[in-house]
């Protein structure tokens, strides 16, 4: 006689040995020229996960010429946000050609609620979800400055203008801080000091995270 257990398990099967185990995605956050893009590096190698700069995609979409990078381009230069359906887009496609990352650092991304909210449907679809949102906290004047000095090497117009840095302060500070309240409301929100050496940011930042893992764990 088939026993019940193994009818079901036609049905169900796999259910559990197929589930993947949690990953590790955490959200690098601040405003222009916090650090984050430096940050992530160092994070990247200490817990062996996977960067993505929307900004660094978007970089490349215009070095490359494509449709998407020209439209982008528009936005950038005067130092708006990119429309939504497009910045989903592209990071789902990223996320979704690597599927078998032990988690994400996503640098610039959200930057609105409706990002936010993508991100957690998408992250859900797989039963994962953010582990932390980690801000970094720089006042404007300190950005500005490092901005300028970025400019020098970066080659980056948006970097070279102080009215466009302005530009992206008030839109950080209208559309996207709020994507932190999004994460506080379930305790994933953390606030670290981003004034000091790259060594001594990343101390915080790692001591940040650890301190989230042990409470996950
Ligand atoms: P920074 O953090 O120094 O502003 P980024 O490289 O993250 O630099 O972003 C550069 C520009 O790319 C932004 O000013 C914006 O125009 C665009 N961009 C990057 N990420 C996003 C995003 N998530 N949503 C909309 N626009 C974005």
């Amino acid at each position: 006689m088939v026993s019940l257990r193994s009818f079901f398990s036609k049905f169900f099967k796999n259910t559990t040995t197929a589930k993947k185990s949690t990953m590790i995605n955490l959200i690098l956050f601040g405003p222009p020229g916090s650090g984050k893009g430096t940050q992530a590096a160092h994070l990247v190698e200490k817990y062996n996960l996977l960067h993505i700069s929307t900004g660094d995609l978007f970089r490349s979409e215009i070095g490359n010429k494509t449709t998407l990078g020209l439209e982008a381009k528009n936005y950038m230069d005067k130092g708006e946000l990119v429309p939504d359906t497009v910045t989903i887009n592209m990071l789902k496609k990223k996320v979704d050609e690597n599927p078998d990352v032990k988690g994400f650092i996503f640098d610039g991304f959200p930057r609105t609620i409706p990002q936010a909210e993508s991100l957690d449907a998408m992250l859900l679809e797989d039963g994962q979800s953010i582990t932390s949102l980690l801000a970094l906290e720089v006042e404007d004047k300190e950005i500005v400055k490092r901005l300028l000095e970025r400019a020098k090497t970066s080659g980056r117009s948006d970097d070279a203008d102080e009215n466009i840095i302005r530009n992206r302060i008030q839109v950080y500070l209208k559309n996207t801080a709020i994507v932190a309240g999004h994460y506080a409301k379930s305790n994933k929100s953390v606030t670290v000091n981003g004034i000091g050496t790259i060594e001594e940011v990343a101390a915080r930042l790692s001591a940040a995270i650890d301190k989230t893992l042990v409470h996950q764990s």
